[in-house]
């Protein structure tokens, strides 16, 4: 039976026929070739491994943007203060960082003042470059040499950059805006360390996975029909006969965290859902995934 899921796929694309099995993959024609006794060359999936374990690895990336805003009171400059009335909402740029800002009020004219940051040399600071020498030292040993420092031309100070070198400001109400990317590419998984590995390595390097493989994060996944009225529950997420409660859970986790720095504004996410089966021998674990519905790759990966 086929029952049409909020994916626009089939519940048979997640059927548990689907999940690799050692005969399949014979049935394939996959040969692992590996070096037996005096450099003789066998075939592992010739052989009945010690253990078997099946897995659902879920494949996630994702880009996305939020946005934060805050808004403080600030000692501002004239300049500035022209800057901040001229700046508006920015078109976000996707997925770019950026950081910008707004005035957030009307300034009051009476919170006119002295500058703070240049009280001692009026509209003047210290240049950092030479730090208030006005030359500065350039290579080492014979071949120093004693320039003219290009900060401040020799002046050893510059404008205060809080006031512009008026050596008065205003308290304005800004507001800061903060656009964050975060990224995300990953393979959860519930295998055993040092073939988890192997397999992500192989899943993060695949250009392209199946789409028929795709499942969607933001949405409760596996739908059940209960046979009342074509009713359809939602139950404990099984994809390929596999519980996979706790790697999309995972996976849901790690978004939302990158998610919560700010509202989010600008998203791209892919998740997929690859069925895995992993062959224990003595000297090697041999996953067998599957790549879609009708092809599998084995990734192997020695043991200590
Ligand atoms: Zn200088
Ligand atoms: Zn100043």
């Amino acid at each position: 039976m086929r029952i049409p899921s909020e994916l626009g796929a089939t519940a048979s694309t997640y059927d548990a026929s689907v999940m690799p099995t050692r005969e399949r993959a014979r049935a394939l024609g996959l040969v692992v070739p590996v070096k037996g006794w005096f450099g003789r060359e066998r075939d592992l999936l010739a052989e009945e491994p010690e253990r078997t374990r099946q897995s659902v690895e879920v494949v996630v990336r994702a880009l996305l943007t939020t946005r934060a805003i805050r808004e403080a009171d600030d000692e501002v400059g004239a300049s500035t203060l022209v800057r901040l009335r001229d700046e508006h909402e920015r078109p976000t740029e996707r997925f770019v960082a950026a950081t910008w800002r707004t005035l957030a009020a009307r300034v009051d004219a009476r919170t006119r003042r002295p500058c703070s940051s240049c009280s001692f040399t009026p509209g003047r600071s210290t240049c950092i470059g030479c730090d208030g020498r006005g030359v500065i030292v350039i290579g080492q040993g014979r071949s120093q040499e004693v320039r003219t420092c290009p900060g401040c031309s020799g002046k050893k100070s510059v404008a205060c950059s809080r006031c512009d070198g008026a050596a008065e400001t205003v308290i304005a109400r800004v507001r800061t805006h903060e656009d964050r990317v975060g990224e995300l590419e990953h393979v959860f998984s519930s295998l055993p360390e040092a073939i988890r590995d192997a397999v992500s390595r192989h899943l993060l390097a695949a250009t392209e996975l199946d789409p028929a493989f795709a499942v969607d994060l933001d949405r409760p996944i596996v739908p059940r029909e209960t046979g009342y009225r074509g009713e359809v529950v939602l139950e404990t997420p099984h994809l390929f006969g596999i519980d996979v409660t706790i790697p999309l859970g995972e996976a849901r986790a790690v978004l939302a965290r990158l998610a919560a720095s700010g509202t989010v504004v600008d998203r791209a996410q892919q998740a997929h859902a690859v069925p895995v089966c992993v062959l224990e021998y003595g000297s090697h674990d041999l996953a067998l995934v599957a790549s879609s519905h009708e092809t599998m790759v084995a990734v192997m990966s020695a043991k200590e």
